[in-house]
């Protein structure tokens, strides 16, 4: 039998336990403030199942996130695909074919410089042509379209109905993009996350909550560029 150390116990005026991993991969527990020490453990070893597939998911996904490493050799994330990043001579622009992304051979520490600049130019082409077309396709009028910089949220949606995104979601998969887009124009229709609006975006996109939990899963994708 397995035994599981918790890493962190958090005794507060609660009525019930919770477990958490951190995306350390620690077990973080929250208990009642007199909770006996034997009931917790108790509860731990039922929930041993949980506790080490959750931690295998947060490990896997700690190493896709350290395999993500800007220069020659190392993998990068582009439409959910990963490349492998590759210098050569003689050519001018970045541009990728099969496994591989191909970029003007310059010294490592360059590097991520370039590709944010390719992937902002990248997002301002294709995103809001993205947006457009489902727009269109979905009869949702929108005011505007503004590519940002933003490291907390995917996109949002203002009173007046102009949809912003973030350039760095061209990183992220085309499902889980259009999941996005769809989420921010159903906000023209409900200013809200009531039941109403995923009704809608459900009503769109069957399965949006396998492309939600794809973006949960890779949020770190926020966090790749400064
Ligand atoms: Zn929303």
């Amino acid at each position: 039998m397995h035994k599981i150390a918790i890493d962190q116990l958090i005794r507060s005026k609660r009525k019930t336990i919770s477990l958490t991993i951190t995306k350390d991969a620690e077990l973080v527990v929250r208990v009642p403030l007199r909770m006996p020490l034997k009931d917790i453990n108790r509860i731990i070893e039922e929930k041993t199942d949980w506790i080490i597939s959750k931690r295998e998911q947060v490990l896997k996904r700690k190493r896709e996130f350290d395999a993500l490493k800007f220069i020659e050799g190392g993998k990068f994330f582009f439409q959910g695909k990963t490349y492998t990043l590759v210098p050569k001579n003689e050519i001018s622009q970045i541009y990728f074919s099969n496994e591989k992304l191909y970029y003007p051979s310059c010294h490592d520490e360059k590097l991520p410089d370039i590709l944010k600049k390719w992937c902002k130019a990248e997002a301002k082409k294709i995103l809001p042509e993205r947006l457009k077309q489902l727009s269109q396709m979905l009869n949702i009028p929108i005011t505007g379209c503004s590519i940002t910089s933003a490291r907390t949220r995917w996109g949002s949606c203002s009173a007046k109905n102009r949809i912003s995104l973030t350039w760095r979601l061209i990183m992220a998969n085309p499902d889980a993009i259009d999941y996005v887009i769809i989420h921010e124009l159903c906000h023209v229709i409900h200013k809200n996350h009531s039941k109403e609006f995923w009704k809608k975006v459900k009503q769109i996109m069957p399965n949006y909550l396998i492309h939600k939990k794809w973006l949960k899963d890779h949020g770190y994708i926020l966090d790749l560029f400064e």
